[in-house]
């Protein structure tokens, strides 16, 4: 069984170098008289900016826990059920949800582990549009920040896994809809591709005020955070009155020693801002209800979604180091099996 170990925790930007690649042995059936487990052969893994702080030693209550050192990392995947004593599966199923960074995991009680219905659809998007960052998208845009038809919206990060769908899910709304990202491709994407109505590379924007001042001279009404610092700075001088934020994430900071501070927050009672943090998993419940916005919508063309893919667990590191420079374009997937 090939995993992916974190081999120490990590200060500051991770490398690939500190994860690495072994193999064990390991029986490829669920062992006798264990009860609700199942024997997953993993298909997709997802790499999620989420998972940095996981590789630090965690000291404060946080969201999620630290990776141990020594042992393969775990996140979000597609995996097929090899073998199970669970009831709710058997041996053929399809499910996404927590797994291991492996070939093969075997999960007592699973955490989370939802099973695969449609499978008309490509399989790995269960780790990105029709998974976690697709609950992520739906919930900030619809539940944190209530748009209305006409409003107008900023994403940051915007060709990424969660902001390539707040884009479109703005679009069906009626929005007008800005994005940012950090290549002239990622930005053509967005335009051509994602149907934003304008987008712009922030990392050849001297002055950030100015450019969100270019696309939005009335100012914004919703803006999908996914990077904070500099930007959330600039993002605050423009906001609307009675303007909503949803903190999705701050990918800026994750690898500084010290985050940066926020300057303009005083915009925020100023402006009557609604700034409101939320975590996709609390939300599964609202599952359902993206499935039904977003599956006939992709079956239709009317969403489209745009993944990065790196083939075998050996690059699975490098892929997840890769989030932090912006290498990916679009969702990145690690690819272990297709079938
Ligand atoms: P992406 O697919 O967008 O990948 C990360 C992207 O972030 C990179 O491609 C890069 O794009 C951008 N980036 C990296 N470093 C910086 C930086 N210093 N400044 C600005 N941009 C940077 O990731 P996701 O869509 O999966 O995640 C987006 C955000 O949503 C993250 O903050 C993540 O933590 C958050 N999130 C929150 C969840 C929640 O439950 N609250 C759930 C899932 C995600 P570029 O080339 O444009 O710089």
């Amino acid at each position: 069984n090939k995993q992916v170990i974190l081999k120490h925790y990590v200060t500051g930007f991770p490398k690939d170098s500190d994860m690495s690649v072994v193999t064990k042995t390991m029986k490829l059936k669920v062992p006798e008289g264990s009860k609700d487990t199942v024997l997953l052969k993993n298909l997709y893994l997802s790499c999620d900016p989420y998972m940095r702080g996981r590789m630090s030693k965690l000291d404060r209550p946080y969201f999620v826990t630290s990776f141990e050192p020594g042992s393969p990392l775990n996140g979000y995947g597609v995996a097929k059920v090899l073998d199970s004593t669970h009831p709710n599966y058997k041996k053929g199923d399809l499910a996404w949800g927590y797994t291991g960074w492996e070939e093969y995991s075997l999960i007592a009680s699973p955490l989370l582990l939802i099973k695969i219905e449609h499978t008309d659809v490509p399989l790995s998007y269960y780790t990105g549009i029709l998974g976690m960052p697709g609950i992520t998208a739906y919930v900030g845009f619809h539940e944190v920040c209530s748009p209305k038809k006409g409003e107008s919206v900023f994403v940051s990060a915007a060709s990424g896994a969660v902001g390539q769908l707040v884009g479109q899910l703005a679009k069906l709304e009626g929005c007008y809809v800005v994005g940012s990202a950090g290549s002239k491709e990622k930005v053509d994407l967005l335009k051509k591709k994602f149907g934003f109505d304008e987008a712009f590379n922030y990392k050849e924007e001297p002055d950030l005020d100015a450019a969100l001042k270019r696309y939005f001279p009335e100012g914004i009404d919703i803006y999908f955070e996914n990077v904070g610092g500099k930007m959330l700075d600039a993002v605050l001088l423009n906001m609307k009155l009675r303007g909503r934020i949803a903190m999705c994430g701050m990918i800026s900071q994750y690898n500084l020693e010290q985050p940066e501070g926020v300057h303009n927050l005083m915009q925020v009672v100023g402006k009557r801002i609604r700034m409101e943090g939320f975590i996709a998993s609390d939300h599964y419940d609202l599952y359902p209800k993206l499935l039904e916005l977003v599956l006939p919508a992709i079956k239709q063309g009317k969403i489209v979604y745009v993944e990065d893919t790196v083939e075998g667990l050996e690059k699975a590191p490098a892929a997840l180091v890769g989030l932090f420079t912006g290498q990916n374009v679009g969702k990145q997937v690690v690819v272990v099996a297709r079938e």
